[in-house]
């Protein structure tokens, strides 16, 4: 599931061959995708120049010269090719429509925008770009963790008293946008919080904020790099390769130097939590 910085990768791939540029056609190969697709979606779409591509939390937003704003949540299994001759240094030749190629938006600039998704848990939306944030799936989703809002105080007032495990409290997009399970672990790694601690029992809980903004800061670099690499790919944006220090490492040692522990793996509300049992407590 792509969390924050695939996002963010996405987002960075599609902006130089999206922004400014004019969707001359769309194809919608279907009326559904998670939920229903909105009405009239292509027509809406075609002959519309994208002013600008945003993100929040883990949707892409498209703003249109229409007034309107797309939005693009990739879901599970969601993904964006680029084909096509294109500015910047991308050149990939357009594949023949493939099984699951739902969308398709093809650009002034002659690329071509693909989103396919097999398992359909994504989604795409139409509203007015001024009433954007108040969207249903934007409206309560709190603070980006790179902005103002999510301050060290902040965090520390929301934190406070609650009783939940970290983990979950972390997770909870109301209270910071965009994270996941796996930066939540590495965050958590990192600053030695056992995941089962109860939020409120965080000694330091401000000391999460920085930590935060590092881990994601440093998986963005990683998909940054990935971009670079992007002309030896197959055109498909957003998944890279990232070294992670405890996620996914069950039964393997733990990295802290001095450390002798192995990495375990706890089931939080369903999914998994990786730790150090030494070094977070
Ligand atoms: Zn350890």
């Amino acid at each position: 599931m792509p969390e924050l910085p695939e996002v963010e990768t996405v987002r960075r791939g599609l902006a130089p061959v999206m922004e400014g540029q004019v969707i001359t056609r769309a194809e919608v190969n279907r009326p559904n995708l998670r939920w229903p697709l909105p009405e009239r979606m292509a027509e809406r779409l075609t002959g519309q120049q994208v002013l600008a591509l945003r993100r929040r939390s883990k949707y892409i937003l498209a703003d249109l010269s229409s007034g309107e704003t797309l939005l693009i949540h990739l879901g599970m299994s969601g993904r964006m090719l680029i084909s096509g001759a294109m500015v910047g240094e991308f050149h990939h030749d357009h594949p023949a429509l493939q099984k699951h190629d739902h969308v398709v938006l093809h650009m002034s600039g002659g690329a071509r925008i693909t989103f396919n998704d097999a398992r359909r848990f994504g989604a795409m939306d139409l509203m007015p770009t001024a009433t954007a944030a108040a969207h249903p799936l934007l409206a309560s989703i709190g603070p980006e963790p790179f902005g103002n809002d999510f301050s060290e105080p902040y965090l520390a007032a929301r934190l406070k008293g609650r009783n939940t495990p970290i983990k979950s409290a972390l997770l909870d997009q109301r209270i910071v946008a965009g994270l996941g399970n796996i930066y939540v672990c590495e965050t958590l790694f990192r600053a030695g919080v056992s995941p089962l601690r109860l939020a409120g029992k965080v000694k330091k809980p401000a000391a999460l904020v920085p930590i935060i903004r590092q881990v994601l800061t440093e998986a963005i670099d990683a998909g940054g790099s990935s971009l670079k690499d992007y002309r030896q790919t197959d055109g498909e944006l957003g998944y890279f390769q990232k070294h992670f220090q405890v996620y996914g490492r069950e039964g393997q040692p733990c990295e802290t130097p001095g450390c002798s522990s192995m990495i375990t793996r706890t089931v939080q509300s369903g999914r998994s939590s990786f730790w150090c049992p030494d070094c977070q407590r």
